[in-house]
């Protein structure tokens, strides 16, 4: 049996460029993936690369999100050389409508050097922006299922080898290590273990990872075309915002549902997206729907991700439970993972997203 240096089970964005990662330093990588790579959460997303409430974030997820956000075009750039296939980064900025949270935005942004532009609200004409609203014009976008197609490529061209329609069943753990996992018909073996599977992780884990509570978080999204395209920037406005795509199209998002594993689009959703959509720019109420959607973001009791070794193992790693920001986080994640993995320094102290760490902060909570 062939032994890899890894095995990543769960090939959405956070499996895809932690592999990719790896492969790059020289590492032999298997990645399994229950269906097809890609297409849970992470083909679901939006692609905002913010925080929803960066003012409110606890500060290790705020420092991983900034480097997200600064390792980002280097990633796209070297990603599009390497396949041909363009993630459109956009630098699109993020206007922010919701009044009540404005003098905190402002505060937040000039204790980190952050741009904020003010006195937008007509910025055009047919978009309702409320006086006090602001924009953030450093804030950028990408779509995420374009991503995915690159990082497929990129993973092809770096031998990772891919196992779609492969779920693990279990995992053959013995004194404190996983050399094996056992899927449908077979079992593969490695020197390392990393669990990415997203909102099922603690399914794949089972009674392996004590304390860990991830769940999943069902979010509906829409797809609308407007007669006419005039905006430019992201809107957020609490839980939900407009994604503006280059080729016209308009993202109306989300929906925020805690029902465990349902993954179904409602009428009622679609009312709730559209109704507040058209309550920013009317124009979206007779847009044409041309996409209806959803996936399940895998929340964490502290909004941290969990990532680095599980207790009581020497080969069992987690990167996992990136909620909202697993499409601004997955670059920085999978660099921290790595350089602990290979040995070297990195760019902040990985024991902030420890299991144990944070299961003693949820008790002292
Ligand atoms: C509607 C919506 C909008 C969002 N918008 C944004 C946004 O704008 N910006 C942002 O940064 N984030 C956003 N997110 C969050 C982001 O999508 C997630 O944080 C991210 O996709 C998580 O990636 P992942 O790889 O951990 O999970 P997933 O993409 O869900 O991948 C996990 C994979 O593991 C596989 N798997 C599970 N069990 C097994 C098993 N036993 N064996 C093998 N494989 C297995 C699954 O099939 C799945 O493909 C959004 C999410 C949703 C739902």
């Amino acid at each position: 049996m062939t032994k890899y240096d890894f095995i990543i089970i769960g090939g959405g964005i956070i499996g895809m460029t932690t592999a990719r990662e790896l492969a790059l330093r020289g590492a032999s990588v298997a990645l399994i993936e229950k269906g097809e790579l890609g297409k849970e959460a992470s083909w679901a997303a939006g692609g905002i690369l913010s925080s929803m409430r960066p003012w409110t974030e606890n500060p290790a997820s705020a420092e991983l999100s900034e480097h997200g956000k600064i390792l980002y075009p280097r990633y796209i750039e070297s990603i599009k050389d390497e396949t041909g296939i363009d993630p459109e980064y956009v630098n699109s900025g993020l206007i922010i409508i919701e009044a009540k949270h404005i003098a905190d935005i402002k505060h937040w942004a000039s204790s980190k050097c952050i741009k904020v532009k003010e006195n937008i609200e007509n910025i055009n004409a047919e978009i309702k922006l409320p006086e006090k609203a602001v924009l953030l014009p450093e804030i950028a976008q990408l779509r995420p299922p374009k991503l995915i197609k690159a990082l497929r490529k990129s993973l092809e061209l770096l031998s990772v080898s891919l196992f779609e329609n492969t779920e693990i069943t279990d995992l053959a753990t013995r004194s404190g290590r996983c050399e094996q996992v056992e899927y449908n018909g077979g079992k593969l073996s490695a020197e390392s273990v990393i669990v990415t599977a997203g909102a099922w992780s603690k399914l794949v884990l089972g009674d392996r990872a004590v304390g860990m509570s991830i769940k999943p978080i069902h979010g509906q999204m829409m797809c609308v075309k407007p007669t006419e395209s005039v905006l430019q920037s992201i809107i957020l406005d609490g839980a939900h915002y407009l994604i503006p795509r280059l080729d016209g199209h308009v993202l109306i998002g989300s929906t925020m549902e805690d029902i465990g594993f349902t993954k179904e689009t409602t009428m009622a959703a679609q009312k709730e997206l559209q109704d507040w959509a058209a309550s920013v720019w009317p124009q979206l109420k007779n847009a044409t729907l041309v996409k209806h959607w959803s996936g399940l973001r895998p929340s964490t009791e502290t909004e941290k991700p969990f990532i680095g070794l599980a207790p009581d193992f020497e080969n069992l790693y987690l990167n996992t439970g990136h909620f909202r920001k697993g499409i601004l986080q997955a670059p920085s994640s999978a660099l921290l993972l790595a350089d602990m993995l290979s040995g070297e320094p990195s760019f902040m102290d990985i024991g902030e997203f420890s299991l144990n760490r944070q299961t003693n902060e949820a008790e002292i909570v």
